[in-house]
């Protein structure tokens, strides 16, 4: 048996309002993305970060509390002092070429998330994008690029190889991503390249003999292009695979980077550790150390909200949920401040009538919102007015057909449910002279179903109901209606 040690390497493009070292718009997406929206490639750009000479870079504050605010979240030390160096390397996506990055002395350091530790969380710029055009008969073979991304604000957060398989590995990069969107600092969406995961992976036989101290560590592989939780999720899978077959044979490991085929869904060897660079990093020159003493850790420390480990003990302590229904309100934080507003507002505060509103928010509003394609933001329901529907159900006002017909009217309109039922007319009918009318006309049109139950056919009597039900537009209370039945078909 062998051992998985994994480690991860996270990149994420923080949302500041401008870039990392000038003034430029932080706003990175073009061409490919856009998708014909009307992004256009290089117009974010100016002198600094087209590396013309003589220009001078300036420390984006906004980034730098962007990322100590990442790292007071994650229980990381705050150094009295932090720097900038550069990192050294030719590629036409870096035109100063050097990336400025901090090498010995990032900004966060240590830290601990999902039970894995993380060795430090540090501060450089993104590089342009390239974008490769294939060959057509009017144009070579080309290349493009766009420099909207060079110099955007990238964080790097590298942890500890604690990690011992693709789910621990995965839980680790969600949760992150969960965290810093609710600081607010990135949408880390890993399609539009705004997270980007990198793993380390070595495997080692499970060492037996327990009087052996010697664990020895195997050999590292590193995978890149992972632009997907599942592909990063494939990949470990297949390299402990891969790795374990070579041992098994007898064969040594390479120490090398390897990239993801999504299609072939097998990794490929990129370069070897020979070709690996070395990038000379130096302190860079242009840019004073930070003091980072005089940043305001008390007041970043406060802007922090509660985040989802904590949302998830409180929520399943205060409203009775379970696991489960607890993930869906803290996997959109969006969803569970909805939830919560609209609890508040309920008229009588107990678990029953708090999963009542969590079911009608889970089930039927978001699969109406994901029919309309419509997200939180753009939702015209009030936390209040949705509480307001739900007091009405447990009035037993409405019955619970009604109440999807009235949801539905007030996820296009935004209206006042109690407006709606009265203007509509649609309040449940308990009255039994009301409904025994209905009940009776049913019946008589309606002979061959009627013989059918008293044959003993359980499915024609709801047939029959849903025939009474459909006169009575939803609203006749199920329970008196269907007793009706009964008693008429019965005597
Ligand atoms: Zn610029």
């Amino acid at each position: 048996m062998f051992l998985p040690t994994i480690g991860l390497e996270i990149h994420i493009e923080l949302k500041t309002k401008s870039k990392m070292f000038c003034s430029c718009l932080n706003d990175p997406l073009s061409l490919d993305d856009s998708k014909g929206k009307g992004k256009t490639p290089n117009v974010n750009v100016c002198p600094v970060c087209l590396a013309h000479p003589g220009v001078l870079p300036t420390i984006n504050k906004e980034a730098v509390e962007a990322v100590l605010k990442v790292g007071l979240a994650l229980s990381s030390e705050i150094p009295k002092f932090s720097k900038f160096d550069r990192k050294n390397y030719f590629y036409p996506d870096l035109p100063k070429g050097y990336q400025i990055s901090q090498y010995d002395k990032p900004l966060c350091i240590g830290g601990e998330l999902k039970g894995v530790k993380i060795t430090r969380i540090h501060l450089e710029e993104d590089t342009a994008r390239l974008l490769h055009m294939a060959k057509s008969e009017e144009q070579m073979e080309s290349t493009l690029v766009d420099f909207n991304r060079a110099g955007v604000p990238l964080m790097e957060l590298v942890t500890e190889p604690d990690i011992k398989s693709a789910e621990e590995a995965l839980d680790f990069a969600k949760e992150l991503q969960l965290i810093l969107k609710y600081l607010g600092v990135s949408e880390a969406d890993m399609e539009k390249g705004q997270m980007r995961v990198e793993v380390n992976i070595s495997i080692r036989p499970e060492i037996q003999d327990s009087r052996s101290k010697i664990q020895e560590l195997g050999t590292k592989v590193e995978i890149k292009n992972l632009n997907s939780f599942r592909a990063a999720g494939e990949s470990i899978k297949y390299e402990i695979e891969r790795q374990t077959e070579l041992l098994e044979k007898g064969e040594k490991i390479i120490q090398e980077t390897r990239g993801w085929d999504d299609i072939k869904k097998i990794t490929v060897s990129q370069r070897t550790k020979e070709e690996a660079h070395d990038y000379r990093y130096f302190p860079e020159p242009d840019l004073p150390p930070l003091d980072l003493e005089k940043f305001d850790l008390e007041k970043l420390q406060f802007e922090i909200p509660e985040l989802p480990a904590q949302k998830r003990a409180r929520f399943m302590k205060e409203y009775g949920l379970n696991q489960k229904q607890v993930e869906v309100l803290v996997s959109d934080r969006f969803a569970g401040q909805f939830f919560e507003e609209a609890v508040s507002e309920l008229q009588t505060t107990n678990y029953k009538l708090q999963t009542i509103l969590y079911n009608y928010l889970t089930s039927d509003l978001f699969g109406l919102m994901a029919q309309a394609k419509i997200s939180f933001k753009e939702l015209k329901i009030t936390p209040e007015n949705f509480a307001e529907l739900i007091n009405i159900i447990d009035r037993k006002e409405i019955s619970t057909r009604t109440a999807k017909d009235v949801l539905k009217i007030m996820l296009e309109t935004g209206r006042d449910p109690s407006e709606i039922i009265d203007s509509e007319n649609l309040r449940q009918i308990f009255d039994e002279k009301e409904i025994e009318e209905v009940v009776r006309m049913v019946i008589a049109e309606n002979p061959k179903p009627v013989e059918d139950y008293k044959k003993g056919k359980e499915n024609a009597l709801q047939f029959l109901i849903g025939k009474a039900m459909a006169e009575l537009k939803g609203r006749a209370n199920p329970k008196v209606l269907e007793e009706l039945f009964r008693k008429k078909l019965t005597s």
